[in-house]
């Protein structure tokens, strides 16, 4: 009962411009396959059965006429005017040829077109499956009461019983396959959509390291895989960084806001993540590492950092960095640690920079 509901409850797009490719892709192929099969009885009737009658091809000139509009009319309109033409037609064979004909089955083909269009009011699905259910129901009721209209003769008529199954599964396999494949391609562009926006959301646009959230996310997640093992962590931050962005411009401050990360991608080799904590801080995560192990670690980065050439637009500057260290003590929560490398940093700052501390 309740998928009843959430059908129900779902909204179409108020305009037809949201019609997805695959639909006017089935009613194309639809119409396509409904002129030969149309062309094809009118065959059928005058060589096997001896009866040439306008009927198929009245029908066959409609969905001509429907092929050459779908992008005039809409698909909607043409949806309209091919299951109205499938309707007409079915009455028109039950009437003719009678129940045994089988041409009554070709009503799934617009209660598939009518569900698969998204752009339909669900409401207005449901009164048109029953619709085609009552028609049916109507038809077969018809046909038990009345005698057909014309003898096609034994062979015609086993011909085109066969010709109808044929053509009816031809029709739903075309509008199943166009109809499961555009299902798959939304879905597989849907997760690649989703990956990339979450890779997005977790990366700072202008170093490409992770941001402050991905990197908590990556800890915490790393933590309750391995908890109980040992791990550091450190806060770094550029000294004097606002005398580089005033004497040297902004933009020299965004080169070597990314250089800087470079360098520290290039330093990691497994032993530590890093990511931009925000302004010209960054966060580094060193699993398995003591104080000391990563102490060292840090003091090598410092280094390099320190050594590192520096040059925009003519301007040749080094620069230095302040480290602050943390160890897990087993007792204190994540962010009581990262506020530890916190403090740690600014004693480094109070007591001259460039330097590590633990
Ligand atoms: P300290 O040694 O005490 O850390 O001095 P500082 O100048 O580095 O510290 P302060 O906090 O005064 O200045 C940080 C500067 O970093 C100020 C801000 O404009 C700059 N900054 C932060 N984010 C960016 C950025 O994305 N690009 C650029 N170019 N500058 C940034
Ligand atoms: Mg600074
Ligand atoms: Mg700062």
């Amino acid at each position: 009962m309740g998928f009843l509901l959430d059908f129900l409850r779902q909204k179409a797009p108020k305009s037809g411009k949201d019609m997805p490719a695959y639909y006017r892709k089935a009613l194309t192929a639809t119409a396509v396959l409904l002129i030969v099969y149309f062309v094809a009885s009118f065959m059928l009737f005058g060589l096997a059965g001896g009866w040439w009658e306008w009927e198929p091809l009245g029908a066959a000139a409609v969905m001509t006429l429907v092929l050459w509009g779908i992008k005039r009319m809409g698909p909607r309109l043409a949806g309209l005017i091919e299951s109205f033409v499938i309707e007409a037609w079915c009455v028109w064979c039950v009437h003719s040829f009678g129940w045994s004909s089988s041409v009554q089955q070709f009503l799934i083909a617009p209660l598939l077109l009518s569900f698969f269009n998204v752009s339909e009011k669900p409401p207005l699905k449901l009164w048109f499956w029953s619709s085609l259910v009552v028609l049916r129901l109507v038809l077969y009721a018809y046909s038990t009461h009345h005698a057909e209209a014309h003898m096609l003769g034994e062979q015609a008529q086993l011909l085109f019983q066969v010709f109808n199954t044929a053509f009816l599964f031809m029709v739903m396999g075309c509008l199943c396959v166009l109809f499961s494949t555009s299902m798959q391609d939304t879905e597989r562009q849907l997760r690649i959509d989703n990956q990339e926006l979450h890779k997005e959301a977790g990366t700072d646009p202008l170093t490409q390291l992770p941001n402050r959230r991905a990197m908590t996310n990556a800890i915490n997640s790393h933590l309750s895989r391995h908890s109980g093992e040992p791990f550091s962590v450190a806060i770094a931050d550029i000294d004097f960084f606002k005398s580089v962005n005033d004497t040297y411009g902004h933009n020299c401050g965004d080169y070597t806001l990314r250089t800087l990360s470079a360098k520290f991608r290039e330093m990691a080799e497994d032993r530590y993540r890093v990511c931009r904590w925000g302004g010209e801080e960054f966060c580094f995560f060193m699993p398995g590492l003591n104080l000391d192990e990563a102490g060292a670690l840090m003091h090598d980065v410092c280094t390099a950092v320190k050594m590192m050439p520096l040059s925009f637009e003519g301007a040749e500057f080094s620069i230095t960095i302040t480290i602050g260290v943390a160890e897990n003590d087993f007792r204190s929560s994540l962010q009581a640690i990262l506020a530890e490398a916190d403090r740690k940093l600014y004693m480094g700052k109070n007591s001259g920079r460039d330097q590590v501390v633990l």
